[in-house]
């Protein structure tokens, strides 16, 4: 990943180097939001060779910078990263460097939230900052052994970023090279209140944590190769589980199991124990050592006070010890029986049922060959992106190619007489084809865009004025092929643009 460089201490270094330093992960954050590191690689390269400080990016044009953006999809955040560069070069206070506290960075920095400002942070200056993304809650969520939703459940939510501030701000205070190092069981809260001095150590765990849940911790874990078994919850659980069921001769490891009512978590949610661990069997056998038959259970998890790791009570001075013991050897159907455990946590949420809409797509090519495109509104859905003109099917269930057809022509109409008539000159307009359907998936919604081309034969040709009309919400100019190629579009409207080109 090009964006991971060695910290470098911003008090010993030059600013113009530390103002790279910040805009380089603010840009590699965003661009990963919602985007794979494989994907994003390349576009961040392209990107810091275009514009290789915060100045640049802030000078360049919108239209430059939605049309790098091009296929990395959600297209609001290549607007608010623009909008935020012009904002912060221009700011008194910041003169474009991105300020190192995260409240000051969600307040300042437009489209930048508590986990962008965190990585920026921690990553840049060295700062004790949590930065919590969907696999650290994910991987949280195991380790503490919280059931709950992670992704709407706001005390689930707020339980784990508040486990992550505090572990980020215990590693960057325990560092094995200091000499005074602090007893953590002897510390008075007025020590521990004490922000730790900057250093590599906070960016270092926090990027530890994401890696490990994109990597070992992923929805199904990899449990065999873990490093972090001796404190994950469940783990312990699903070993615990795993014996009950008769996977396991011997439990290999023990916590307290003498539980009370007041040991009931009230922000878990209850489970059912067995039934859903069978399910969730891919392969769907049964090996020799079980597993018993035993009926689903229904239980809530306990508080963190039932879980053994809670329970050190020796006044030992923490350092870093030897290597973690290597995880219990277990047989693949035990260890099979872990991970399907593990792998419940956190609780899975049902998904809204994404919307679906059609639309005409409709090309109007005039006889020069040009073609007349839309610049979409500033804000929601592919926001400032150029489009052929598009119209949204009422009734798109029902609809048939002839009532296609019929819309399609009276939507190109209206648009045609909505420019010419005021100018009273004779125009004709003919359906040439419906040249396919192009199906395109965002997050929330299922889009199918029925492809129309148009002649257009005007008598007269479009003044230098006529060509760009503004109408206070959209506007629209006619462009010919080449011009259409550069232009910032979505990718499913390009799809689109490549169908017309082919008939052309
Ligand atoms: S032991 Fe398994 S569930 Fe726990 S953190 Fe490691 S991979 Fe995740």
């Amino acid at each position: 990943m090009p964006w991971r460089k060695s910290w470098t201490d911003p008090s010993t270094t030059t600013l113009e180097e530390v103002e790279r330093r910040a805009y380089q992960v603010w840009i590699s954050e965003i661009m990963l939001q919602q985007t794979r590191v494989a994907t994003v690689i390349d576009y961040w390269n392209r990107w810091m060779e275009r514009w290789p400080t915060i100045q640049d990016l802030a000078a360049a044009e919108q239209d430059e910078v939605l049309s790098a953006w091009r296929g990395l999809g959600y297209y609001s955040r290549a607007t608010r990263i623009h909008d935020a560069a012009k904002i912060v070069c221009k700011d008194s206070s910041m003169k474009g460097l991105l300020p190192t506290d995260v409240g000051e960075l969600v307040a300042k920095v437009p489209g930048v939230g508590r986990y962008t400002a965190g990585a920026i942070s921690a990553i840049v200056f060295g700062r004790a900052a949590p930065m919590v993304d969907g696999n650290v809650l994910r991987v949280l969520s195991r380790q503490l052994g919280v059931f709950g939703d992670v992704k709407a459940d706001k005390a689930i939510i707020e339980l784990l970023w508040a486990a992550a501030d505090s572990l980020v701000k215990a590693i960057a205070g325990d560092d094995p090279e200091d000499e005074d190092d602090i007893d953590h069981n002897t510390t008075t809260e007025k020590e521990e209140e004490k922000e730790a001095a900057p250093s590599n150590r906070p960016g270092r765990w926090g990027q530890a944590l994401m890696e490990l849940g994109s990597t070992i911790c992923t929805p199904k874990p990899n449990c065999a190769v873990c490093p972090i078994t001796s404190s994950c919850r469940a783990y312990d659980e699903g070993i615990r589980s795993a014996s009950k069921r008769g996977f396991i001769s011997k439990p290999t490891v023990s916590s307290n199991t003498t539980l009370d009512i007041e040991d009931a978590c009230i922000l878990c949610k209850p489970f059912e124990e067995y039934a859903e661990e069978d399910d969730d069997n891919e392969q769907g056998t049964k090996t020799e050592e079980g597993p018993k038959q035993q009926k689903p259970k229904s239980r809530t998890q306990t508080t963190l006070r039932s879980f053994a790791f809670t329970q050190v009570t020796s006044k030992r001075k923490i350092t870093p010890g030897p290597e973690p013991p290597p995880s219990p050897a277990l047989s693949s159907a035990a260890l099979e029986a872990v991970v399907n455990y593990a792998r419940k946590f956190p609780l899975k949420t049902v998904k809204k049922a994404v919307r679906e809409e059609e639309t005409l797509v409709c090309a109007i090519r005039r006889s020069d060959g040009r073609y007349l495109i839309h610049k979409r509104p500033e804000k929601g859905l592919l926001a400032g992106l150029w489009e052929l003109p598009s119209y949204i099917v009422k009734d798109p269930q029902g609809g048939s190619a002839k009532t296609r057809k019929r819309d399609a022509e009276k939507f190109v109409q209206g648009l045609i007489s909505e420019s010419v008539k005021a100018r009273k000159r004779k125009t004709v307009v003919k359906h040439v084809d419906e040249l396919g359907s192009v199906p395109w998936l965002f997050s929330h919604l299922k889009l199918t865009m029925h492809v129309h081309l148009f002649e257009f034969v005007d008598e007269g040709e479009d003044s230098d004025e006529d060509r760009l009309k503004e109408d206070g919400r959209t506007r629209s100019r006619w462009s010919d092929v080449e011009a259409l190629d550069a232009e910032s579009m979505g990718t499913g409207m390009r799809k689109c643009w490549a169908l017309v080109k082919e008939a052309d």
